[in-house]
């Protein structure tokens, strides 16, 4: 199923993100945890490509599982950061082949020691290169794209970034999943500025749920993003006991999601980082509003 016909729909639609393994002998143990997610039957699960330090062979064989033993929509990841246009088309070929209908293009991050020399040799030097690339395979995918509600760190600021990402879109982007957020104003304020800029593509509004402190760094580091106050107190209050830190995390995702559909963002995507007990408790906590 293309996700684009999910996407349109007015009811809350809460999908899920899962990693592939970092090693060959984790495959197993992963497997078992996608499973156990795809067997909540979210609107739709996808599986990164390479981020995290996930192995990059296991996303098709992953996406291809949850739709194939679970009949869940999948989204496939795939990056094309120093990659030359044969391996990015044999992929391609690959995707088609296993019959994945959606694939979220990605540029991936630049490593730290590229330099601008080693950047202009490469195949593809923004993502925009991988939807042209995508389009012309002819194989009909329908194609995401990721957006930043606070900027893309590498941008010189929010106006250039919007530009970026409508070119992004002309070129073949049917929806956006966001970066992480943790204060939803964010979110609204960006919605308000990309709709204004003539992007009218669904917005899939990313959720991470902090479940322990450790996390916390960690994600500020990877997308950059703003910590509300609310949130740093309850960091401050629970982070040093793992079982209320996890509550109280999960406890803000969900207050998270449900002001969302209260704004009428229907579409949210959660960082579930291959936690099923997570997943799970999200979707129960949501349960009378999701209609499950
Ligand atoms: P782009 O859209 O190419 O943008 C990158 C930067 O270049 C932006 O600052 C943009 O404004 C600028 N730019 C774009 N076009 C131009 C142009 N023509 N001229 C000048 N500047 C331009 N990484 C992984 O490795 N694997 C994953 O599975 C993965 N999944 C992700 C999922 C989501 C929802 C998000 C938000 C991120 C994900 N990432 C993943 C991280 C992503 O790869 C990085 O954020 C990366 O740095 C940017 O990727 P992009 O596709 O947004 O790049």
């Amino acid at each position: 199923m293309k996700l684009i016909d999910i996407l349109k729909q007015d009811k809350l639609s809460l999908s899920f993100e899962v990693f592939p393994p970092k090693t060959t002998s984790a495959f197993e143990s992963v497997k078992a945890a996608v499973e156990e997610i795809a067997e909540l039957h979210p609107a739709f699960m996808s599986v990164t490509y390479g981020a995290g330090g996930g192995t990059s062979q296991y996303t098709l064989e992953i996406a291809q599982n949850i739709k194939r033993l679970h009949g869940v929509p999948t989204l496939a990841h795939l990056t094309c950061v120093s990659s030359t246009k044969e391996t990015v088309r044999a992929k391609i070929a690959a995707l088609r082949a296993a019959g994945i209908e959606n694939v979220m293009a990605l540029r991936g991050d630049i490593p730290a020691d590229r330099t601008e020399e080693d950047r202009s040799a490469w195949d593809y030097r923004y993502v925009v290169d991988l939807i042209c690339e995508l389009k012309e395979s002819n194989a009909d995918f329908c194609i995401g794209g990721a957006c930043y509600p606070e900027i893309h760190p590498e941008s010189v600021n929010q106006k250039e970034d919007i530009k970026r990402l409508k070119e992004k879109v002309d070129a073949g982007c049917e929806f956006l999943t966001t970066q992480m957020f943790f204060d939803n104003h964010l979110l609204y304020n960006f919605l308000y500025k990309i709709r204004e800029a003539g992007i009218t593509v669904p917005v899939i509004a990313g959720i991470m749920p902090i479940t322990n402190a450790n996390q916390v760094e960690r994600a500020i580091k990877l997308s950059g993003s703003f910590m509300p106050q609310r949130f740093k107190s309850l960091v401050d209050k629970f982070g040093s006991d793992p079982a209320a830190m996890k509550q109280a995390g999960i406890a803000y995702a969900t207050d998270q999601i449900i002001d969302l559909f209260a704004n009428n963002v229907t579409n949210v995507h959660v960082y579930s980082m291959n936690k099923p007990d997570v997943a799970q408790k999200i979707q129960s906590n949501l349960s009378d509003i999701l209609g499950k």
